[in-house]
């Protein structure tokens, strides 16, 4: 049996020991080196488990495309029409596009990844066939789950809903969706639908909800009571949820319980230029608490690269997280937070996890995380898969 032993790591950024990983897995920790196994000096590194990314979209990012100039409209309905135009006018590949995304992920010690990926009219399946074309190629450099996402709506473009089934059948593991008020402007229309292909094909629910204030706060209800009608509690996301950062503080909070007993997790990307759910209430109350990048050099924004350590940062900033407890919480919305949230088995440190793991250089794991240097070693179920920021392997 192969055994792999890393010295001198220090987990959390705690005492140094030494990691041993066997078939894959965390054996155990401490000094004993099985015979016959292979030994890499980790050289006090910070050992962390696999950087999670629990939001962006993989099929649509520009990156290695040369410079998009952006002179796109302010309305949400902008972007997203200009986006379907662009995939024809730039034609974004969504299977080479994510294949690039997947590699730079990993190299930054990105381990498991959740990805929505446009279904609509005009593209149909076509991104979800690319992306499901990566995820099967680079399977040994990152886990790629994909969520079914009505981006242009689904109600409002008669056709869509079979195309989510469709998408469904093909592989995708998560249905989408989108601002149920905002876009398809019929609520109860839309989250039927949405909660209809959850309940039949015994898939989790992921929701972008951009609506402010009062209206995301209605549309957010109902998810909460189908989520309870249906019994999906652990089951369904609420991605951005900018309703939870309105000044109206007792909603706020009423929201903030309903959504603990529901059990539904939020994903924020941190935004800078928006209202945003705070983290640690959130936490504080028990909610599961995900962080992702969300678009990455898209049509939508130059902004963004899919470093996790970037986005804690983020996270941290958009929330006053100074104090070093406050950092690792940051993190936690990138590591473990994102592993609850998809339902990640075998995620951790504990022995009997999966080896996905990262070595972080840095003093302590604060400094680690605000410094976010090259990620010294990248191992994906047990095989080391990029050293010193770059990967082993390139994107064909
Ligand atoms: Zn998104």
């Amino acid at each position: 049996m192969h055994s792999l032993v890393i010295r001198n790591v220090r987990p959390m950024g705690g005492e140094t020991t030494s990691v041993t990983i066997r078939d894959g897995r965390i054996a155990g920790y401490g000094e004993d080196v099985p015979e016959g196994a292979e030994t890499l000096d980790g050289g006090g590194a910070i050992l962390i488990p696999g950087l999670v990314e629990a939001h962006t979209h993989m099929d649509k990012t520009l990156l290695g495309m040369g410079w998009y100039r952006n002179e796109v409209g302010p309305r949400l309905t902008d972007k997203i029409d200009n986006e379907r135009m662009q995939r024809r006018v730039l034609g974004i590949d969504p299977a080479r596009q994510s294949a690039r995304q997947a590699v730079l992920a990993a190299s930054l010690g990105t381990t498991h990844i959740r990805t929505h990926v446009d279904v609509d009219t005009e593209v149909g399946v076509a991104g979800i066939e690319g992306v499901l074309e990566t995820r099967e190629r680079y399977r040994d450099l990152v886990d790629i789950e994909l969520v079914a996402f009505p981006q242009s709506g689904m109600l409002v473009r008669p056709g869509t809903v079979e195309l989510m089934e469709k998408a469904l059948q093909l592989g995708a593991q998560v249905v989408g969706g989108l601002d149920p008020s905002g876009i398809d402007r019929d609520p109860k229309g839309n989250l039927d639908v949405v909660f209809g292909l959850a309940e039949r094909y015994a898939v989790p629910v992921d929701i972008h909800l951009h609506e402010p204030a009062e209206l995301g706060a209605f549309s957010m209800e109902l998810i909460i009571e189908r989520t309870k009608a249906l019994g999906l509690q652990g089951k369904v996301t609420i991605s951005h949820a900018f309703c939870l950062g309105m000044t109206d503080q007792d909603y706020v909070a009423a929201l903030i319980d309903a959504l603990a007993q529901a059990q539904i997790h939020i994903l924020t990307t941190a935004p800078a230029s928006r209202p945003a759910p705070a983290v640690k209430r959130l936490m504080e109350a028990g909610i599961v608490v995900a962080a992702g990048s969300d678009g990455v050099r898209d049509t939508w924004g130059p902004y963004n690269n899919p470093d996790m350590l970037e986005r804690a940062v983020l996270v941290g900033l958009r929330n006053n997280l100074r104090r070093d407890d406050e950092v690792a919480l940051a993190l936690d919305t990138c590591t473990y937070g994102g592993a609850r949230m998809m339902g990640l088995d075998g995620y951790g440190l504990e022995p009997g996890c999966r080896a996905d793991l990262v070595l972080l250089d840095g003093e302590t794991l604060a400094e680690a995380v605000v410094s976010r240097r090259p990620r010294k070693m990248v191992m994906k179920a047990g095989k080391v898969i990029a050293r010193d920021g770059a990967a082993l392997i390139a994107a064909s």
